[in-house]
């Protein structure tokens, strides 16, 4: 039985011919030009979900450089949020011969015959940031400390009530969640409610609308717009007399689409202030929003180091060594336990974003003015 390196030395010339072909073809963001028999590495497919969030056009160019500098061309794709999308795009790749796969789901049940596809052609695959369920022909998972995310989220609005330090409420609270095709979405949940939970069981914290389940609070595709409406209805239906006082929002682009709700129903002025607002990504209209004081927080994952982790297990694996991973029990996706390597998330807000974001240099002090 040939090793997946020989198998995938033996399919070298026929994906170069491939790719020799196809080279004009395809949106080929970030690929580089074909040069034959200049590069050291062959090409490797990365599919994002969307440009609609800038964090993964950040992860798509921090993955391309990084392959590059490794030896590696390359071929980005976006899936604009839609999954069939994806599922073709990703066929195309195959269907070019890339040596490797690194992939950010939009559905993560979408993808089994696909990678079928893929692991027939003896294509490693990296899931990135979000886990692909259901399959096993999935090698590597990169991604963060998901479970943490939330538990930053559920901490901070704990402690910016006061409920930390002995203020005993009650305050009223709202929960939003990412998309629930994501797998990441009940990780985050489940990380804040496990901060939350205890105060809400003691009636520090009340959810007026009465939406707690997960299944009735999360946000189809993390869409902004889709937040917004379901915050004006929960204030046009639980909040007439009273105000809320905190929301748990999971990603920056919901975040904004819930400011923007609260503001227009008057939040923001100094007899109604705005609650406490959480995110996701430190993305630059959220870090702006946090600085002019309307977003309180959101969690930082320094996408540099994500991508730095994915394109390194997709090395390793073509060279034939054993990608580092520090987390064997935690990814289970239905078919097996995807070894993972996990980064840590940090809690940014108005006291530290200068240091965590600027001094850490993912903004210049120019780009947040
Ligand atoms: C990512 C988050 C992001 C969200 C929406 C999740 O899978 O982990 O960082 O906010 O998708 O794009």
């Amino acid at each position: 039985m040939p090793t997946r390196r020989s198998a995938l030395t033996l399919m070298a010339s026929a994906a170069s011919l491939a790719l020799t072909l196809t080279a004009c073809g395809q949106s080929g963001e970030g690929g580089s030009k074909e040069r034959p028999g200049d590069a050291k590495g062959g090409t490797i497919g990365i599919a994002m979900p969307t440009k609609s969030s800038e964090r993964w056009i950040d992860d798509g160019d921090n993955v391309v450089k990084d392959l590059r500098a490794k030896g590696y061309r390359t071929r980005l794709v976006y899936g604009e949020d839609d999954p069939d999308t994806q599922v073709s795009q990703i066929e195309n790749l195959i269907t070019q011969g890339v040596e490797g796969l690194i992939v950010a789901a939009i559905d993560n049940k979408s993808l089994n015959n696909v990678l079928q596809e893929a692991a027939d052609a003896n294509i490693p695959v990296i899931a990135y940031d979000r886990l692909i369920l259901g399959t096993k022909n999935v090698d590597y998972y990169a991604s963060f400390d998901n479970e943490k995310v939330g538990r930053l989220q559920g901490t901070y609005i704990v402690h910016r009530l006061g409920l930390d330090s002995g203020r005993k409420g009650p305050f009223d609270i709202e929960l939003f969640a990412g998309s629930n095709d994501d797998n990441n979405t009940r990780y985050f949940f489940d990380g804040a409610m496990s901060v939350l939970k205890p105060y809400l069981d003691k009636k520090q914290l009340v959810v007026r609308s009465g939406q707690r389940e997960l299944n009735k609070v999360t946000t189809l595709r993390w869409d902004g717009a889709t937040a917004q409406k379901r915050m004006d209805d929960i204030l046009t239906s639980s909040y007439r007399s009273q105000k809320v006082d905190a929301v748990l929002s999971p990603y920056d682009g919901i975040s904004i689409g819930i400011l923007s709700s609260l503001k227009s129903d008057g939040y923001g002025s100094g007899s109604k202030p705005l609650p406490v607002v959480t995110g996701q990504d430190a993305e630059l209209a959220s870090v702006k929003s946090i600085i002019a004081g309307q977003q309180t927080q959101t969690v930082y994952k320094d996408t540099r180091k994500l991508a730095d982790v994915a394109a390194t297990m997709v090395d390793d694996v073509l060279k034939g060594r054993k990608p580092q991973v520090n987390d064997t029990t935690s990814y289970d996706n239905g078919t097996r336990v995807v070894p993972a390597y996990l980064l840590q998330p940090v809690s940014v807000d108005k006291a530290n974003y200068r240091q965590v974001l600027v001094d850490g240099g993912y903004y210049t002090a120019s780009q947040l003015k």
